[in-house]
Parts: C-alpha cells; structure tokens; sequence
C-alpha cells in the first residue's frame, strides 16, 4: 500500500480512538461527581437536578459513542473499499466530465446523509425527548429536512460546478482563485443568512415595545451598536434549549432572542446576556472568527492544490477525477482538524472570558452569574466535565469556571 495511504488511514483509526478515550473521560468524570452538587452550586441546584444532568450527559456520550465509532469505520470503509464501486456506477450513468465530477461528490454526500439519519433522529426523539427537550414533532422534523436538503442543493450544486471548472481553467493558481472566492461567498452568506435563509426554518417577530425593550435599546445605544432591529425567534417549536446571538455584519446585524429565553429569565439577566453579545462586538470577535476561518480555510485549498497536483487517489488505487479527490481529501481531513480544535477553542474560551468581563462591567457579576446557573440547569449542562474533553470539545469555558472568573477581581 501507498505510504500516504497507510498515513491517512493510521490518522483516521488513531483519531476515532482520540475521541472515544475522550467520551470515556467525560462519561467517568460526571459520573464520579454525580452524587454530589459542586459546593458553588448547593444554594441553586437540587441533587436530584445535578443528577439528572449527569445522566442526560452521560446518555449523550454514549450515543457519541455510537455515533463516532460508526463514523470511524466509515470513513474506513469508504476509503479502502466503497469508493471505487460507487465511483464506477457515478461513471456508468454520467459522462465524463465536470457533471460526473459534481455527481460523485454528491452521490457519496446523499449515502453519507442517509447513514447518519437514524443518529439524528434517535438524539432528537429518544434522547432529547426523553429529557424533555424535544418539541419537534416527526412533520417538523421531515420538513426540516427536506428544506435542509434542496437548500443545500440549491448552494452546493453551482459552488461545486464552480470550483471543479475553476480547477480546470486555471491550472497552478486555480485553488487561490477558488480561496478567495469561497471567502466572497462566506461574506456574501453572512449577510443573506439572517435575512433569506434563517427565516425558511424560524419566524422571526420584531420584538413587542414593552420596558424591556427599551432598556435594551438604551443599551445598545450605549455600546455604539448599529442593528437591523431586535427579533424574538420561536425557538421553542423545536427545543426548549435557550439561547441568544446577533448575525449578519455591520449596518445588517440583527439581535435575536429565542422565545425560550425570554420565558425563563428576568429582565437584569437578559440585559446581561445580550451585554455578553455586545461584548463580543466591542472586543472585535466576529473579524477574530473571519480571520480564523479565512486562515484555515487557505490551508484547506492548499490542500486540495496538493492532493489534486499529487496524484492522491492514485495512492488509494483510485482514478484521478476530481469529484473523488475532494472526497478523499474531506475523510483524510478530519483527523488533522480534530487535532486543531484544541487551539481555536482556547481561542474561542478566551473570547467567551472577555465577552463575560464586557457584561460584568455593564451590570456587575451578579445577573451574568444567575442566567449562566439558570441556563446550565435548564439545559442540563453539566458543572463537572473533564478537562482533557473540555479542552477539544468546550467551545466555551464550562460554567463554574466562568463564574469563578466572573467573581473574580
Ligand atoms: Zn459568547
């Protein structure tokens, strides 16, 4: 076998053993804790609360578990066997050519899809039902996702179209033309998002003139910040998980509250949440985030310009047509971007740690520390992970650390 073969595949087995070690350590560290409410948390959590979180999260590992272990040995089996098979039924039924290219990719993405279905459908109607998350309803759930399917369509087709005639038209440069045009379209999306495509999925009502509201217009106000209106977003038709954001980019940025959160916190805790948001504004996050991903996404096309220039289907016995070799390079990426993640969540958890400073400057540590305990009790969150997960998979500092800087000087 091809070295870059055996390379790839060694990264893939030792990447899927990473993350089981990884859900391991967390399933043994919130059950070690689960009999105990962390002494920070005894005046608000009950025990039987802190025990409920613990299995809802350990429920969650172990259908990660599952679902990692699947995937691991998918890729595998992609990999080693499947591809030529389905390439060679791609080739009978669509000439050669840019079509046949698009075809592969998404003949492999549908059957990539309709494998993982029953994990998508078993996390939302056993696990988060059976602790009382869940509100989709099966026709919610079908209708999310053929909009989800043509909306994916509808984007992916002409990108891919794009990218293999840019492959062909431009030999040498062509994946630093395709760079910079993917970040065009990434902007270009930031923009349409909130206002074309978000609204397939939710309805988003302007935000009723209550007191509420003006204090928090008088807050952003304060911050300096320019939006396109302040929207309540029927969240809970789907979850009763709570959650706030603001999306889009500079004059188009809209503030979205999810109707659960306003359900369940009071007025000081919501004006510090969106302090939180506002924070992120002020401290420059969003152009962090686009940095990031614009540097990333360059590695991710020199890539592609090196297993398009190097032959890499060859090294799996594979014909060379691009369609196959952006498919091969996606499996053979993941093992190296799961050894990223660790550094742009220390990224991401230090950005979180400011945002909480912002907030805490505005309204004091008091009403951020009671949503972000309201919050983790309603969601179930546990206050006890492990830190060797935490550092791969916590896109945000866990909860009692955050308090704990909150409370700080
Ligand atoms: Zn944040």
């Amino acid at each position: 076998m091809n070295f870059i073969a055996v390379i790839i595949f060694a990264a893939i087995v030792c990447s899927g053993l990473l993350e089981l070690y990884l859900e391991r350590r967390q399933m043994a560290s919130v059950a070690a804790h689960k009999d105990r409410v962390p002494a920070a948390f005894a005046q608000q959590l009950t025990l039987e609360e802190h025990r409920r979180a613990a299995d809802y999260n350990i429920a969650r590992a172990r259908l990660s578990v599952a679902q990692k272990s699947f995937d691991t040995v998918l890729a595998l089996a992609w990999l080693a066997v499947f591809l030529g098979p389905a390439y060679r039924l791609v080739a009978y039924l669509v000439p050669a050519g840019l079509s046949r290219s698009v075809a592969v990719v998404l003949f492999i993405a549908a059957i990539g899809y309709l494998l993982d279905l029953p994990f998508t459908i078993m996390r939302t109607f056993r696990l988060e039902a059976r602790f009382g998350f869940n509100r989709m309803t099966p026709g919610t759930f079908v209708v999310d996702a053929l909009k989800g399917i043509a909306l994916q369509l509808a984007l992916g087709i002409p990108l891919l179209y794009g990218f293999f005639a840019v492959e062909r038209a431009i030999p040498g440069i062509w994946w630093l033309v395709s760079w910079a045009g993917f970040m065009v379209i990434m902007l270009a999306m930031i923009v349409i998002y909130p206002t074309f495509i978000a609204p397939l999925f939710n309805k988003f009502t302007p935000m009723p003139d209550t007191p509420l509201k003006a204090q928090i217009e008088a807050l952003l106000q304060k911050c300096g910040f320019e939006s396109k209106g302040l929207f309540v977003m029927d969240a809970s038709k789907r979850s009763t998980h709570g959650n706030a954001y603001f999306s889009g980019l500079g004059k188009a940025k809209r503030i979205v509250f999810f109707d659960t959160l306003l359900q369940k916190h009071d007025e000081p805790e919501i004006l510090s949440i969106l302090a939180h948001e506002l924070g992120h504004f002020k401290f420059g996050h969003i152009r962090e985030k686009l940095v990031e991903s614009s540097v990333l996404t360059f590695v991710v096309f020199a890539v592609l310009a090196w297993a398009f220039a190097g032959g890499l289907a060859n090294a799996f016995g594979l014909p060379g047509d691009p369609g196959l070799v952006l498919v091969i390079v996606m499996f053979a990426m993941g093992p190296f971007a799961q050894l990223l993640s660790p550094l742009t969540n220390f990224l991401s958890r230090r950005a979180e740690f400011q945002a909480d400073g912002f907030a805490k400057g505005m309204f004091g540590p008091q009403p951020m520390i009671s949503a972000l305990t309201k919050l983790s009790r309603d969601n179930l969150a546990t206050l006890t992970p492990d830190r060797l997960y935490a550092l791969f998979y916590y896109s945000h500092p866990p909860v009692p650390e955050r308090i704990a800087h909150l409370e700080s000087a």
